[in-house]
């Protein structure tokens, strides 16, 4: 454990006293602080872990119970590993299989932690070109208003020898093969996923065998929220046949069960051509396809030809939608020329087709969306609340580097008086410290809230905070803020939350 946070902490000494002495050398410099970040990174994820877990260990952790949309859930579990699967050119298969239950009861952060760390495993560990699948069902049994679900991660990496899958779920233990190749880690992501999937009552194991890949299954029961998704027929839509073409046959069962459910008849292919051929022959039968649901890369043809030549048999007829595992801004004006009728994001839920399915279809002109203009924060003011000066610099600097005006206070006490002699509106916002001397955070967020002047008191207010536990938002919002921001800062999301909080 020591070592592990001794190496990027020597790291940074070491590069730090270098770009001091080569401080002429820009480009050398420029090299050092990429390093330095690099160690940052990895010494913040390392600190992140070990206090995750200690809080486990002391029962700290409690899990949360919120309605959660597992639709929604999973799609953003998606586009976070997205540029990491597209950076390494994996492969991503992603489905969903018999799940009819899509609201449910559970704590969204902890469910996305395991996901997201067995994810980040699989990509990390699988070279590049390899392949990464995502498959979620949810499977009979489950006791009365609950549903049984089970995750499942696969990947054909470089795998995990049978001595130490034993030992995988301990913390700190890491296979010779990962640290020999220089891959970082720490060690503690899966004795932390596992620590989580006990909290939540579920079970993950795996399977592996080195040099073929990994596969961890995860399973959870959660309590259902709300109402199964209508399996009610679409009534036009009754008895008409459907066609999906997908080269991973996982996909093509998946979305031809939900088919079958709205009360279509689906047929499915996992090649581009047999689509094409297909599609003539129906026509010629006089029984044609009223759906298509083709997948966006499929390798013997790419989806806009295959959407062409369906769209030179049938013309304008029916919906052609597009199922795709990456973001589709860039092809969707191509696509829609092409005579696509709509995009759904993979693994697709039943409600999500019902949706696409259910709305009027017309062929409609490809729309780009409007350039969204830079936030603009010239002439704002900003009170800066903290008491750390090299944390204060660095956020003055960013702030400023945005357009706003700061003026800084060094603890809730500054805070408090400068805000009572502030004339009304002359800040836009605070962004407040938690932890600091003589008055924190809470309390000084209290006191400004109970200023008589109405304006002073409803000044949006932010934590920032290196603590960045639930718990500690809900405390942030308790005190009256509106809204948490961690430190170490991330300066895209805080400009986010800053713009959607002057806007
Ligand atoms: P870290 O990834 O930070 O090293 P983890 O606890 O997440 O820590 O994983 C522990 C070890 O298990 C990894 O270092 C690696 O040796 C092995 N491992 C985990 N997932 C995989 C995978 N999908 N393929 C191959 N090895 C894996």
């Amino acid at each position: 454990m020591s070592h592990d946070i001794r190496t990027p902490m020597n790291a940074i000494i070491g590069f730090t006293s270098l770009a001091a002495t080569h401080v002429d050398n820009k480009e050398q410099v420029l090299d050092y602080l990429k390093k330095i970040s690099t160690s940052s990174q990895h010494l913040l994820s390392l600190i992140n872990d070990v206090l995750d877990m200690s809080r486990i260990e002391s029962g700290k952790v409690k899990i949360e119970e919120k309605t959660v949309h597992l639709p929604d859930l999973v799609h953003d579990v998606r586009s976070i590993i997205q540029p990491n699967i597209s950076s390494k050119r994996l492969s991503l298969f992603i489905d969903t299989m018999d799940v009819v239950d899509e609201d449910i009861i559970t704590d969204p952060l902890r469910l996305n932690q395991v996901l997201l760390n067995i994810l980040s495993n699989a990509i990390k560990f699988t070279p590049t070109g390899g392949m990464v699948s995502i498959r979620i069902a949810q499977k009979p049994g489950a006791p009365k208003g609950c549903g049984n679900y089970e995750f499942r991660i696969k990947d054909n990496g470089i795998g995990i020898n049978k001595e130490f899958q034993k030992h995988i779920f301990e913390e700190f233990t890491r296979e010779e093969s990962s640290t020999v190749s220089g891959i970082q880690g720490t060690g503690l992501g899966l004795s932390i996923t596992k620590n989580i999937v006990d909290l939540m009552g579920g079970t993950i194991a795996l399977e592996s065998e080195p040099g073929k890949g990994s596969e961890f299954i995860v399973n959870l029961c959660f309590p259902l929220s709300g109402q199964k998704v209508e399996i009610k027929q679409l009534p036009q839509l009754e008895g008409l046949r459907a066609l999906v073409a997908d080269d991973d046959t996982n996909t093509c069962l998946s979305v031809s069960t939900m088919l079958s459910k709205i009360g279509m008849r689906p047929e499915w292919t996992i090649s581009g051509k047999e689509a094409v051929i297909r599609t003539k022959y129906a026509v010629e039968q006089g029984d044609a396809f009223s759906v298509y649901i083709i997948d966006w890369l499929i390798p013997d043809m790419n989806g806009i030809e295959i959407v062409r030549q369906i769209r030179k048999v049938i013309g304008d007829s029916c919906p052609i939608i597009i199922l795709t595992a990456y973001d589709w801004a860039d092809i969707e004006e191509e696509a829609r020329a092409a005579g696509v009728t709509a995009f759904c994001e993979k693994p697709l839920f039943l409600s999500e087709l019902r949706k696409v399915l259910a709305e009027p279809f017309r062929v409609q002109p490809a729309q780009t969306p409007a350039p969204q203009p830079k936030a603009d924060f010239s002439g704002k003011r900003l009170l800066l609340v903290e008491d750390n000066a090299l944390n204060r610099e660095i956020a003055v600097e960013i702030l400023k580097e945005a357009g706003f005006l700061v003026d800084t206070a060094e603890d809730g006490v500054e805070a408090v008086e400068k805000m009572e002699h502030s004339a009304p509106g002359q800040y836009d916002l605070i962004l407040m410290d938690i932890q600091m001397p003589r008055m924190d955070g809470y309390e000084a967020a209290r006191r400004i809230r109970a200023l008589p002047d109405p304006r002073k008191a409803g000044i949006p207010i932010f934590a920032m905070t290196a603590n960045a536990f639930e718990e500690d938002r809900q405390n942030a919002l308790n005190a009256g803020m509106n809204g948490h921001i961690a430190k170490p800062l991330d300066i895209p999301h805080l400009m986010k939350v800053l713009e959607e909080a002057l806007q």
